[in-house]
């Protein structure tokens, strides 16, 4: 069985070799520390737990990687596993190394649960973003190896999961650092597990084809060799299969067996400078049959990677083609180990590796995987991840979204439909805001109801999303057209007083079809929807008619001031009431105030109702909140009209026998409707009734209230105020 001290000294050993930099000391004090905490634990082999993070810390050394990081990955699974807390780490060893093992722990946490080919380029992503430091996907990945190498004793379920993930999740990510060895070995060994015939025939193929192939890698060498010794250049030639996983995928994918595959032998040429990889470059292309169209020059376009390497393909004079890579010691030390290679050229050279970061960002956005250097140049963005937040359904599907996108954006990705009916969310468990804004990682649920009135126009403004943006806008064009177009010619007049024109210009049949050309919209109405909606800035659309207007305002004789200026208004046809320049608008009467002809009034654009009316003196007319301002407007009381309003008293009496049927006599015999009365006790001798009914203005109103207050007993008479 494997023991502590054979995993400590092998540790110990690639440290000093890879990273001679590093503080010993510090090491050993992690080590007691984490082996204190595992104490009690076990791995699935009956080894010590310990022995699975020296493992992962000795691969974090092989990279490259700094004293920071070998600590982290010595502690990587203290935090999950363990009562250690992230500030006794950061006590003891510093709080980057406590942030990179809490780094770790949180991708620990990730639940991979689905297998959509679509859905894992956003699992890697998330990865990414959730560590914001780099260094913890490079020790999550060093932790997967040791997992995947040591699999042997997990159930096969476990083992075929595992594998999955591996392949999908942490050997593209390896790629997309650069990580080429840590990745074939992923590779290879998922293979074994997810294909094992396949693996076997392929492994007892190459076995079977071992002396052969080493005859034929030998003589190639040599050849190499000997020219170069000749010319005087300076190399090391390895030559080698290439891994177990790329033959099979290339059979896989040109349907292929292995005898008819083109290529599986690979030579790595490594020099000492630049020159000396294009002088080789000759010389190869001198020794053997150049295959056309397989030259690649990846020193002077590096893959996205940081990859750097000339790439030929030639045949040898027994017709087997082969591939040759030729590049310098620097270059190969990148290709072996990408990013983590770059720490141990930076590490106590500069502080704050922030700089290191914006680097590696750039770089793994690429989305190409083995495509040609030339495209990825074009596809570079900047801070990709810092644009994008990726959280889960219910169901562990990953969305990806805009940083700062909250519930609603959330909820209008998955449907519009679930965003329409959308009445609270909650956020891993807990019932959020509509506005809190959503993190990595974060599991959210939309809660949802038939009844549900549909989204406000606030959310236009607390949502992130062109998506859902467009897709709240639709339900307000479809939905509320009437709404649309008196908020719509609201916010437009608005622009038009505030540039000192009457917006009674817009009556002017003359100008009118000048202004729809140069609006381009059929009608005004339409163009208020479109503003109304919010598919139209008021301001924008003021702006192509400005001159037009401007010029018709100068021409009319007197100059008034906006307040005098209202169009001949139009009333809705039943409602007795004008609003001032709104054609055909919905009118209801608040149910607060419940005010009646005579009574000063006030409308306001309510959310899906057209205008609502209430009285000026009433508690919910608040003029003076800048939110709100623009979407009082002016009402009156169409003359015309003589019907009943229905509207509310408060009477407050002294609880005395009969005082109802007094006070039900006076409405009687004022001939009014009476269509609800309540009544109920304020105090031990004191009570209120609220009495609604019908009058047809404010005179016959007082008269009632007069006729009540002479009542005896009664103390006062209010109107209503719900
Ligand atoms: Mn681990």
């Amino acid at each position: 069985m494997e023991t502590f001290a054979d995993h400590y000294e092998s540790m110990r050993k690639q440290i000093l070799l890879h990273c001679p930099q590093v503080d010993m000391a510090l090491v050993d004090r992690a080590v007691a520390y984490a082996e204190n905490k595992h104490r009690d634990q076990k791995r699935k082999d009956g080894s010590p737990y310990i022995i699975h993070p020296l493992a992962v810390a000795e691969i974090v050394a092989e990279t490259g990687l700094d004293t920071d990081s070998i600590l982290g990955a010595i502690l990587h699974d203290c935090l999950e596993d363990t009562d250690s807390t992230y500030d006794e780490i950061a006590r003891q060893f510093g709080s980057t190394v406590a942030e990179l093992v809490e780094g770790v722990t949180k991708l620990t946490r990730v639940q991979y649960s689905t297998q959509e080919q679509q859905q894992m380029e956003n699992l890697r992503k998330m990865f990414l973003a959730m560590s914001k430091d780099i260094r913890v996907v490079l020790i999550k990945i060093c932790d997967r190896l040791h997992n995947t190498r040591t699999m042997e004793y997990q159930t096969r379920e476990k083992q075929i999961s595992k594998s999955r993930e591996t392949m999908d999740i942490y050997a593209p990510l390896a790629h997309r650092l650069g990580m080429q060895k840590i990745k074939w070995e992923l590779e290879d060994i998922s293979l074994k597990y997810l294909d094992p015939d396949g693996y076997e025939q392929l492994m007892a193929f190459l076995d079977a084809h071992k002396e052969e192939a080493d005859r034929f890698m030998h003589s190639i060498q040599s050849t190499i060799m000997t020219r170069l010794s000749a010319v005087g250049i300076h190399g090391s030639i390895y030559g080698r299969i290439k891994h177990v996983y790329s033959i099979y995928r290339k059979m896989q994918q040109q349907k292929k067996t292995i005898d008819e595959l083109y290529d599986l032998y690979a030579f790595r040429i490594i020099v000492d400078t630049i020159p000396d990889c294009y002088n080789v470059l000759g010389h190869i292309h001198d020794l053997f049959n150049l295959v056309p169209g397989r030259f690649k020059d990846y020193i002077s376009t590096p893959k996205p990677n940081y990859y750097q390497s000339l790439h030929t393909t030639v045949i040898g004079k027994d017709g087997i083609p082969f591939e040759v890579q030729i590049r310098t010691w620097e270059m190969h030390e990148t290709a072996e180990y990408g990013i983590a290679a770059h720490w141990k050229y930076k590490e106590g050279i500069e502080g704050g590796n922030e700089k290191d970061f914006e680097w590696v960002r750039r770089l793994l956005e690429s989305q190409q995987e083995e495509n040609d250097a030339e495209d990825y140049i074009h596809s570079l963005k900047v801070d990709m991840f810092d644009d994008e937040v990726f959280v889960f359904t219910p169901k562990g599907k990953v969305m990806s979204l805009p940083a700062g996108s909250t519930p609603i954006d959330f909820a209008y990705a998955i449907h519009s439909g679930v965003g329409n009916a959308m009445v609270g969310a909650k956020i891993n468990n807990r019932i959020a805001s509509f506005d809190q804004p959503l993190a990595n990682g974060d599991i959210v649920e939309i809660l949802t109801s038939k009844t549900a009135k549909g989204p406000s126009r606030d959310w236009l403004k607390i949502c992130n999303s062109n998506q859902a943006r467009t897709k709240i806008k639709q339900w307000f064009k479809h939905e509320k057209r009437e709404e649309n177009v008196a908020h719509g010619k609201s916010s437009f007049e608005g622009e038009l007083r505030r540039a000192g024109i009457s917006p009674s210009v817009l009556q002017d049949q003359e100008l009118l079809p000048t202004l729809l050309k140069k609006l381009a919209f059929e009608s005004l109405d339409d163009m208020y929807a479109a503003i109304g909606y919010g598919g139209l800035t008021a301001v924008k659309a003021f702006g192509r008619v400005r001159e037009e207007l401007t010029k018709a305002n100068r021409k009319k004789d007197t100059p008034k001031t906006p307040t005098q200026t209202a169009a001949k208004p139009s009333s809705h046809k039943d409602s007795g009431v004008v609003v001032e320049d709104i054609e055909s608008v919905m009118i209801k009467f608040s149910r607060c105030c419940t005010p009646v002809p005579g009574d000063e009034i006030i409308g306001f654009i309510t959310k899906g109702y057209g205008v609502s009316v209430h009285r000026r003196d009433c508690r919910n007319v608040n003029l003076n909140d800048p939110k709100m301002a623009g979407r009082w407007v002016r009402v009156s009381w169409s003359a015309e009209e003589d019907k009943p309003f229905s509207t509310t008293f408060e009477i407050d009496s002294i609880d005395r026998d009969g005082i109802w049927i007094d006070i039900a006599t006076v409405l009687n015999s004022s001939k009014v409707r009476v269509s609800e009365i309540s009544a109920r006790e304020l105090s031990a001798n004191h009570g209120r009734a609220i009495v609604t009914f019908e009058v047809k203005n404010v005179q016959e109103l007082e008269t009632i209230r007069n006729k009540m207050r002479q009542i005896d007993g009664v103390l006062d008479v209010r109107r209503g105020q719900n």
